[in-house]
């Protein structure tokens, strides 16, 4: 931190509320703002977290069309589900709002309205895209077609995700219905458009000039958006779900998603706290919004040029922005669902919320894009938290239940060495370096600095050799009583990482949770002398090769069992035909007719059943994703079509060799693609 802030407002991303939270978000930004908001509560500074979901928007309605739900259903349902996986996480919001709330309808209104006012909106007729099929207009997100600039065949109206490029749905190549997959036509209708142009100048000066200390990838992306030049953008949109814009002639208008969602901060903060004006109005609060790459341009340009149009609000003081995490070498996604999700992980894990706090923190993608894969997921565990921290914690405490009654034996100086010096250096630069790492947003460095100083006392340790000196226990006392004091530091400078290791640390030393107080580290006369501890138990637990070996099947399951139940949907059909293949290619498929002669549920797979397939000359296990639409019961006996030699793929433990042909039928229930009448069964098609 710069500047002598007074008080601090500390944001993460809304998360959207079409989906539970996975890794990928927790990386992103929850992680990073909580670190960095324990921080500064150990600090003692007046800090507010504040979060909620975002509810509003084109997904949560399509959404509820296909689920035949309502909008309001469809987020009251993921509210919880998000809500529940963040609080079992230990992300220690202040409060974890929703935009869906009366408090945030009547917050954001009366934002758009001063903005009104003040006749800082351009009202503008134009064309606006509209689904004859489905008589509506249709939102950008609604609109998807190919990126301009990066050829991704799947971007949004208002943004490409692959990019991260902010897009207009004119831009789009090959624009199509998200609704109904016909090409949508033209139509009239009147928007609000806050004309961004007329804030380019400031923004460059207050960005490019006020702000050069902002992470690269953040102040790079900011250059190139101001440097294309800025535009008017609609801040209204045409649909029913959402914040009604609050003027006579606007019925059937809503805020766009991105003008209402960041107010949505402030909403949190009214609700939070009565002296919310603290937090937005005073300069001396440090605002900061923690959030991931595709949101840069939201909070960095159109959320503070919407803040200076009001003018009674502060502005970010940094915006630290993460890169994306991937996941075993793919780009997380939540439609395909190749995700890692943080409530299932939970169940798996319960209660090491803190190995994966570590090991996304080590892997944190601050500067560019990284990658999570199981394995290294296990050896992180293994070889740092289990081998280093927990193992040096571990000897500490047995040693002294051991060597000294189980109580803080006393330290002599007059036998202090060299080895004790350079320990105790260690504790304060090591406090001394976390700190410069979290003040800059650099929190892997700053765990790294953590884990350093755990190796440190392993080493000091094994050179002091406590457990060969039995006819020294002046020595004995002062190795032991330093690495306690050791022990104590690491709860307090752990603390922002691994809060749930840092508790289970200082219930084994007897103490309050006030010795964690950010001040006292350093010291090393946090326990004294002759007081009595717990014994030890095991900070970290060996993750076994088993367990991640469960993992890894799971997460390809998931997908697959997705991939299959997805196939025949109603834009497969209404899709255009897949590129001509030669007839060698088809060639190369073989297809056979099979008869089910078993069939059971696959546990913990709610779409897979396990089939035994009978081809006349062998019998094949396959797994196909109908659990949903067929009983084990309904299909035995049944005649389908298999591809027998599609690569084998291993899901839940069972390897399926061999995929079944499905179609659908005009109510979208999958039907089996199959003969007539009895074939020879093993008989190919051809
Ligand atoms: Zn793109």
């Amino acid at each position: 931190m710069p500047k002598n802030f007074k008080r601090h407002l500390i944001t993460a991303a809304l998360p959207y509320a079409n989906g539970p939270v996975h890794i990928g978000h927790l990386a992103g930004c929850f992680l990073p703002a909580d670190i960095y908001v324990r921080y500064l509560r150990a600090k003692g500074e007046d800090v507010k977290f504040v979060c909620g979901a975002d509810e509003h928007g084109v997904p949560i309605t399509i959404r509820a069309m296909k689920e035949d739900k309502t909008p309001q259903q469809v987020v009251d349902d993921f509210y919880k589900i998000i809500d529940t996986s963040f609080k079992d996480f230990g992300i220690s919001f202040d409060i974890f709002s929703r935009t869906s709330n009366k408090e945030h309808h009547e917050t954001a209104q009366a934002f758009f309205k001063d903005l009104y006012d003040k006749n800082l909106f351009e009202e503008k007729e134009s064309e606006q895209y509209f689904d004859e099929e489905k008589q509506t207009f249709l939102a950008d997100r609604y609109i998807t077609g190919t990126c301009p600039k990066c050829s991704n065949e799947n971007a949004y109206g208002d943004q490409c995700e692959n990019c991260g490029s902010a897009l207009s749905p004119e831009e789009l190549i090959n624009p199509k219905s998200a609704l109904s997959s016909s090409i949508p036509i033209k139509k009239k209708t009147k928007h609000w458009y806050l004309p961004l142009q007329n804030y380019e100048a400031w923004l460059k000066q207050w960005v490019l000039e006020d702000h050069k200390e902002w992470k690269n990838n953040v102040y790079g992306q900011c250059k190139s958006w101001l440097e294309q030049g800025l535009r008017s953008r609609a801040m209204t949109r045409d649909s029913n779900w959402g914040v009604p814009v609050p003027l006579p002639d606007a019925e059937g208008k809503v805020m766009y998603v991105w003008f209402d969602a960041p107010i949505g901060y402030i909403s949190a903060t009214k609700e939070l706290t009565p002296h919310w004006e603290d937090y937005w109005k005073k300069d001396d609060t440090q605002l900061v919004h923690f959030i991931g790459k595709d949101n840069i341009v939201f909070h960095c340009i159109i959320f503070p040029a919407m803040l200076k149009a009001h003018g009674d609000y502060i502005l970010p003081e940094n915006v630290p922005a993460n890169e994306f995490l991937n996941i075993e070498g793919k780009k997380v996604s939540t439609s395909r669902n190749w995700a890692v999700w943080v409530h299932e992980y939970l169940e798996d894990f319960p209660d090491q919320q803190d190995v994966m706090r570590y090991v996304l923190c080590a892997n944190a993608p601050e500067n560019k894009d990284n990658d999570f894969t199981w394995k290294d997921f296990q050896e992180r565990n293994n070889s740092e938290l289990v081998a280093i921290y927990g193992n040096l914690v571990n000897r500490v405490f047995v040693l002294m239940h051991k060597l000294c009654g189980g109580k803080v034996p006393p330290f002599h100086m007059d036998i202090k060495d060299s080895l004790d010096d350079k320990l105790y250096e260690k504790i304060v630069t090591s406090k001394k370096a976390i700190e410069e790492s979290i003040d800059s947003y650099k929190f892997r460095e700053g765990l790294f600095q953590l884990i350093d100083l755990a190796r440190e006392g392993n080493k000091y340790l094994q050179e002091k050799e406590p457990w060969k000196k039995k006819d020294d226990q002046k020595s004995i006392d002062n190795c032991l009583h330093l690495g306690l004091q050791l022990c104590a530091n690491l709860a307090i400078l752990g603390n922002p990482f691994l809060p749930h290791t840092s508790q289970k640390l200082c219930r084994m030393m007897k103490v309050v949770d006030r010795m964690l107080e950010w001040k006292n580290a350093g010291s090393i006369q946090l326990l004294k002398t002759g007081y009595s501890l717990n014994q030890p138990t095991l900070l970290f637990a060996k993750i076994e090769d088993e367990q991640i070996e469960q993992q890894m099947e799971k997460l390809h399951a998931n997908a697959i069992a997705h991939e299959e139940s997805e196939v025949p949907t109603e834009a497969a059909n209404t899709n255009p035909i897949k590129d001509e293949i030669q007839f060698d290619d088809f060639s190369k498929i073989d297809l056979r007719s099979a008869k089910i002669i078993a069939a059971e549920k696959v546990k913990k797979a709610d779409k897979l059943l396990n089939l035994t397939l009978d081809l006349g000359f062998e019998q094949r296990t396959v797994l196909s994703g109908i659990a949903e639409h067929y009983t084990p019961e309904e299909v035995i006996g049944l005649e389908v079509t298999l591809v027998a030699n599609l690569a084998p793929r291993k899901m839940r433990g069972i390897e399926s060799q061999g995929m079944i042909l499905m179609t659908e039928d005009a109510d979208g229930k999958l039907i089996f693609v199959s003969p007539k009448k009895a074939s020879k069964v093993g008989s190919p098609i051809h």
